[in-house]
């Protein structure tokens, strides 16, 4: 929400094409003025960046220089940058990034109401809670923006998952890593790879991924029911939950665990001997029956 109108009239001078170093620095410093007012003009400006002034203004911008402690004055920041990260940044900027916002992302204060940023304000998700699936979509990507077989396949999921890209990520950026591996797993399954993407899963799994990244979590969990490890699916699936993000992976989690609860239910029932409760209403009283059938 704008607060201020010296603020929104300072939008209507564009970042001219052939910017200079001043240039550069008018627009880094009303985008920081952005992130304290949680404007919500600062992410069509950084969408409309184009790949020439890109590196020079997300090294600039995308790391709070200044005190951004109140709620939602933060997240319009990683909005920002989230939309600014391209992969054709130079050099490469997803793990430089992330690095160093994500422990301030951590701790930062929920938005709240009267406090929040743009995209909480529009019932988005808020950019706390997927700044990291941003970072992980960048990292597919090579560094002239394509996502290739020899960058995915050969380097990201190299299967000496020793000295992959992803076993490196693991260790320090475990959501970007797992994030990295559900998006790999996907593309996987879209090309109609499947014996690929199950060996993917299974490295993604050898590293603990599945613990941090929802969509793995389920997939796990899949497998886990198939087995009748029914209270181990349930406690992983709790223990991937977190508690207010607004990602909507969480929502699938929490569904989850409604549709556990009632398989358990159906399954104490079964093993009672009795029917199905659900369809216990829809049963026609034994007494009732048509006397003339064929009439
Ligand atoms: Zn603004
Ligand atoms: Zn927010």
């Amino acid at each position: 929400m704008i607060q201020n109108a010296e603020h929104l009239a300072s939008h209507g001078t564009l970042l001219p094409d052939d910017a200079s170093a001043a240039d550069v620095m008018v627009w880094v410093a009303r985008a920081r003025e952005c992130a304290v007012q949680r404007c919500e003009l600062l992410r069509s400006e950084c969408e409309a960046v184009d790949d020439n002034h890109r590196s020079e203004l997300f090294k600039a911008f995308a790391l709070p220089a200044q005190d951004l402690s109140e709620p939602g004055q933060l997240a319009t920041l990683v909005g920002g940058a989230m939309r600014l990260l391209k992969p054709t940044i130079t050099p490469r900027p997803e793990i430089w990034w992330w690095r160093n916002i994500n422990a301030a992302i951590r701790s930062a204060p929920r938005c709240r109401k009267g406090a929040a940023c743009p995209d909480c304000e529009e019932r988005r998700p808020c950019p706390l809670d997927v700044a990291h699936e941003y970072v992980a979509l960048s990292l597919l990507s090579d560094n002239a923006g394509h996502q290739t077989d020899k960058r995915i396949n050969g380097l990201i999921m190299k299967t000496s998952s020793t000295d992959s890209y992803l076993g490196k990520w693991s260790e320090n950026y475990p959501v970007v890593a797992g994030h990295v591996a559900y998006l790999c797993i996907k593309r996987s399954e879209l090309a109609g790879e499947h014996g690929r993407a199950e060996t993917y899963s299974g490295n993604a799994r050898r590293l603990d991924l599945h613990l941090v990244e929802p969509h793995l979590t389920i997939r796990h969990a899949q497998t886990l029911l198939g087995q009748q490890h029914v209270n181990e699916a349930e406690a992983m699936i709790k223990g991937a939950l977190i508690p207010g993000s607004t990602n909507p992976s969480q929502e699938m989690l929490r569904a989850a665990l409604i549709r556990i609860a009632s398989f358990r239910a159906q399954d104490e029932h079964r093993k009672r001997g009795e029917p199905d409760p659900q369809y216990v209403l829809l049963r026609r009283p034994a007494d009732r029956v048509r006397t003339r059938r064929f009439s």
